[in-house]
């Protein structure tokens, strides 16, 4: 979750666990899908104490899923706006939640309730590759998701996962047309952040991609240090050359509209794309 390097960000968490079981994601098996949550009114609470004891800039959610109830989500905005509070606040929501609260109340109420910013995990532009992933929405959902934020003036993070294991050239090129789409978002400070796909250990996919071959310890914590999804990668390195080609395209969206694909992240990327390279592995921007 992000935070905003110009304000004191608090990080919050009202809730436990998700009940969803995207492969890529450790959270199915640390919380085995289940899912609790403070009531609303407790987190009108600390809203309200937390902003006394500490005027924050921010307040950041950190829950796994936050939205897992779209009629608590509502609610909560609701609570919010009524109690008066004012503190700008962060989260992330499925897309498919998203929708569903904007059945119960309008998007531009969550914004008024202090929602600011939201995370939507759109990963794949491909219906099927997403239905592999147990993500459980479609490319429409994020896209209507992504739109109606983006009406109701919310900063949205869009973020991609690219080079999956076993993806087409089909897959990989659907997974950029959301991401050039979404590049005419009109609130200020949206931005979108891309991913090479890494199978960490807890997830499905690290038993998919490396089965029965590698666990956690047998790989040196060296390599674990300078791995993650968007630097230098030692454990999965996936297909270099669909790496290259998905940062030269990123390339093409930053000149576009550079407010949306930062220079920074595509920075980050094209490291992770040249590891192997052992002179371009410590490349910063
Ligand atoms: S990616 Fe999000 S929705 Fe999917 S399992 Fe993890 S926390 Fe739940």
């Amino acid at each position: 979750m992000w935070s905003s390097p110009n304000r004191r960000t608090l990080q919050y968490i009202s809730s436990y666990g998700c009940p969803y079981a995207c492969t890529f994601c450790a959270e199915p098996a640390h919380s085995l899908r289940h899912w609790r949550g403070f009531s609303v009114e407790r987190v009108v609470q600390d809203m309200r104490r937390l902003d006394a004891l500490h005027r924050p800039g921010m307040i950041s959610f950190v829950d796994p899923n936050i939205s897992s109830r779209p009629a608590r989500g509502a609610a909560l905005a609701e609570a919010l706006i009524l109690a008066g509070s004012r503190v700008p606040l962060l989260c992330n929501m499925r897309s498919r939640d998203v929708l569903e609260i904007e059945k119960i109340i309008p998007l531009s109420r969550l914004r008024a309730a202090g929602f600011r910013k939201i995370f939507i995990g759109i990963e794949s532009g491909d219906d099927d590759q997403l239905k592999s992933l147990k993500k459980s929405a479609t490319a429409g959902f994020h896209h209507q998701a992504v739109m109606a934020l983006d009406r109701a003036g919310t900063e949205v993070q869009m973020s991609f996962i690219h080079d999956l294991p076993g993806e087409s050239d089909e897959q990989a090129q659907a997974t950029l047309e959301p991401a050039e789409t979404l590049l005419d978002v009109k609130t200020g400070g949206s931005y979108q952040s891309h991913h090479f796909s890494m199978p960490y250990p807890g997830t499905e996919l690290f038993d998919t991609v490396f089965p029965g071959e590698k666990s956690y310890d047998q790989v040196p914590t060296e390599d674990w240090a300078r791995t993650s999804t968007f630097q230098a990668n030692r454990v999965w390195q996936g297909d270099p050359g669909r790496r290259r080609w998905v940062v030269e395209e990123l390339e093409r969206f930053h000149r576009i509209n550079p407010a949306v694909i930062r220079k920074r992240e595509i920075g980050r990327l094209r490291q992770s794309a040249a590891v192997g390279d052992d002179h371009l592995e410590h490349f910063l921007l």
